[in-house]
């Protein structure tokens, strides 16, 4: 069921009153800021003379994770009624507005597991998330492609929560840049979100973020900025780094950035993936362990079947920890510190 986007309203409830789907509509707001609805939770917002940066913002691939949703949609709000003016094209997209509206991480199937194509594989187009992965490719695809010639710079943060605490509360992931620098403003621009933990990637991966960076040529990231909290019970003032940043870069106004120092950042790259191979699959710390958390070297961290996986590096430190995935997938990420000193671009 469609229905036609009344400006005055708020995008947020908007989207989620509208799920499956909201008519294109486009209007010009006085200060000359075009402004597009492309479909539910698709915004964009075209300055008359934009600036050479295209600026994706995504949250809610996730649906429980409530924070990033708040974020976007004042960041949305504020621009649609005019007080924030953006400079450069910006694309606002709430991910998965279904699983928002049943409060659940996703309805059917991890959203975030199904961009570079995933949504096709397999057997195919079988269920919302999957079409939704689709469709938001094709939105990015778009807003990249429309912009004006010339030299331009792409962006895409795609903002999440984590299930779990972490010792680093903010962190960000990196994508596989397939032997590509890191760029050093953009670590630069992380610290200023507040965001001083970055792991970086080494092989390709079914994510949003290098889905953007991958096809696109993207910098693209995806940022994990503390605990899954329902809506209402975020503290928005741990918050208030990221939200000066993104409003910053949107408006092409100065940022709070420092010159790069390896010391401020704890940067990690993975050392081993360890898979659920068996219904055995067990982990062998509490359940709310945080993520980035390290044991000494031997210390039994988990046993599936008669394999026993234990720390076996100095620094190595557990992410993502989830025994409930199913056989074949991966239970957890465990990850080592790592230098890129003559590695930045
Ligand atoms: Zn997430």
């Amino acid at each position: 069921m469609s229905q036609q986007w009344i400006p005055n309203d708020d995008f947020l409830r908007h989207t989620l009153n509208h799920p499956a789907g909201l008519s294109p509509c486009e209007f010009r707001l006085e200060n000359g800021v075009t402004v597009q609805v492309w479909d539910t939770g698709v915004i964009c917002f075209e300055p008359a003379a934009a600036g050479d940066k295209d600026i994706v913002l995504s949250c809610g691939v996730h649906g429980n994770e409530t924070a990033p949703i708040e974020i976007c949609a004042e960041l949305v709000q504020d621009m649609l009624q005019q007080k924030l003016l953006p400079k450069q094209r910006t694309l606002v997209l709430i991910g998965n507005p279904a699983a928002i509206n049943a409060g659940k991480r996703e309805v059917e199937e991890n959203l975030n597991r199904l961009f570079s194509g995933h949504h096709s594989k397999g057997a195919g187009l079988i269920n919302d998330e999957r079409k939704r992965a689709l469709t938001l490719e094709q939105y990015v695809t778009r807003f990249y492609q429309q912009a004006p010639q010339g030299s331009r710079k792409r962006y895409l943060y795609d903002l999440h929560t984590a299930i779990r605490g972490s010792r680093f509360e903010k962190f960000a992931v990196y994508p596989f840049l397939h032997g590509k620098p890191w760029q050093k403003n953009q670590l630069e621009f992380l610290r200023a979100c507040g965001v001083s933990t970055v792991l970086l990637m080494q092989t390709a991966a079914s994510t949003f973020s290098y889905y953007a960076s991958n096809t696109h040529g993207a910098d693209a990231f995806t940022v994990e900025l503390g605990k899954v909290r329902p809506f209402g019970q975020n503290d928005m003032s741990r918050f208030s780094e990221v939200r000066a940043s993104l409003r910053a870069l949107v408006a092409d106004a100065p940022l709070a950035t420092k010159d790069f120092a390896e010391a401020d950042f704890q940067l990690y790259e993975v050392y081993r993936s360890i898979h659920k191979q068996t219904q055995d699959f067990k982990l062998h710390f509490a359940d709310d362990v945080e993520n980035f958390t390290t044991y000494p070297v031997g210390t039994l961290l988990a046993t599936d079947g008669d394999t026993e996986y234990r720390v076996e590096k100095e620094g190595e430190a557990l992410i993502f920890p989830n025994a409930k995935v199913a056989v074949g997938q991966r239970a957890m990420l465990m990850v080592v510190p790592r230098s890129v000193k003559g590695q930045l671009a």
